[in-house]
């Protein structure tokens, strides 16, 4: 196998594949594809009329590096000249356009599909994420670069049609996350939600251990919803982790904005059948794992106000469109709940190969 990713202006590999890159990839590279694209302007690629899921004017965008405002157009050798940092390209829909390029030239340089043997080649169209990390599922600009991820896409499978052949490949398309609405904007629309201070909970926890147990440092770190507790003072104070994490859940249950909160004692003794418990068993890695996991009500993230993240497991986080097409694949649609850990499986399945150790998904129908 082979993985290069975009480092600055440049694609990269690590010595981990190969000793040193390909000369296809240097000569990609001396393109300077990076600088060409942010030497010109992000506007609008459709009428106005034409964007009806954003508004243009809305308070909840953040900005594209140093630009002066969130707004269309954007100059971008402007905001270069301001931000003076080529990773820029990575919050415009032209990180999604040079990837194409680069796969473009792969699936000649590597002769993809060219002989008895299967080839796999994953693309990851980071822009999208990051674009919409940046101006949140309100903007304009994100709704933008999806008209635009559109007709790179159409660029790939074309190419994909000339160099392997239509119905020669099999091609899925899926997210590996969703995004909330912008607390700032469901506010302005008199739904509850918002955004919280993950150390102010950090701090909070401490005091309220201090009350029950003694002044001790008794949370050590916090992050990606886990709690971790500092073992050393809860040794020190001759009480059982068990007990330890027990105590904890419940004070957190009391602060305000938390709606779950699981031990990990209980996720790893346990098996949690309710969706969202189970949701956070398959995420919790025994070895690596906090002691808590906590969840936020709805529409509540932490760390930022603009923009949007994600990572809980409510529907708008989790939902993600799949589809499938090409090899194999009857014409359909179905609404039937499929996760994407059932991906491999359904690809094993349909190549013939054994699934790979972590497979632990089901094998997807699909029927004409
Ligand atoms: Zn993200």
């Amino acid at each position: 196998g082979q993985a290069y990713w975009l480092t600055g202006l440049n694609f990269m590999t690590s010595t981990f594949y190969m000793k040193e890159l390909p000369k296809w990839v240097e000569k990609f590279n001396a393109k300077g594809n990076v600088k060409k694209y942010l030497e010109g302007k992000w506007e609008p690629l459709l009428p106005a009329d034409k964007y009806r899921f954003s508004d243009e004017n809305n308070n909840y965008e953040g900005r594209l590096g140093n630009a002066k405002a969130p707004k269309f157009p954007y100059d971008l050798s402007q905001v270069l000249e301001l931000s003076r940092n080529y990773d820029l390209i990575k919050e415009t829909p032209f990180g999604n356009s040079l990837l194409v390029d680069i796969v473009v030239e792969a699936i000649g340089a590597e002769s993809l599909g060219q002989d008895e043997f299967t080839d796999m080649l994953s693309v990851s169209f980071s822009s999208s994420d990051y674009i919409g990390h940046q101006y949140g599922t309100e903007a304009m600009e994100l709704e933008d670069s999806y008209y635009r991820l559109d007709r790179d896409l159409a660029r790939l499978f074309n190419a994909l049609d000339e160099k392997v052949g239509k119905g020669e490949y099999l091609a899925f398309l899926t997210a590996d996350h969703g995004a909330a609405y912008n607390p700032g904007f469901l506010n302005a629309h008199s739904i509850p939600g918002g955004t919280i201070d993950r150390d102010q909970i950090k701090e909070e926890l401490d005091s309220l251990i201090d009350m029950s147990w003694g002044n001790s440092d008794w949370v050590e770190y916090i992050g990606s919803n886990q709690i971790f507790l500092n073992h050393s003072s809860i040794v020190q104070a001759k009480i059982k982790l068990r007990d330890a994490q027990d105590h904890a859940m419940k004070l957190l249950l009391a602060l305000p904005n938390i709606e779950k909160v699981y031990t990990s004692y209980s996720l790893m003794t346990g098996q949690m059948t309710e969706d969202m418990g189970e949701r956070v068993q398959k995420g919790f890695n025994q070895k690596w794992g906090g002691d808590l996991v906590y969840l936020l009500k709805p529409h509540y993230f932490s760390g930022r106000v603009l923009g949007t993240t994600h990572g809980s497991g409510y529907t708008y986080d989790t939902h993600v469109p799949l589809l499938w097409m090409g090899w194999n694949i009857p014409n359909g649609e179905s609404w039937k709940k499929v996760n994407i850990t059932d991906i491999v499986p359904t690809i094993s399945s349909l190549i013939n190969v054994n699934r790979p150790s972590g497979a632990f998904g089901d094998i997807i129908e699909m029927k004409p």
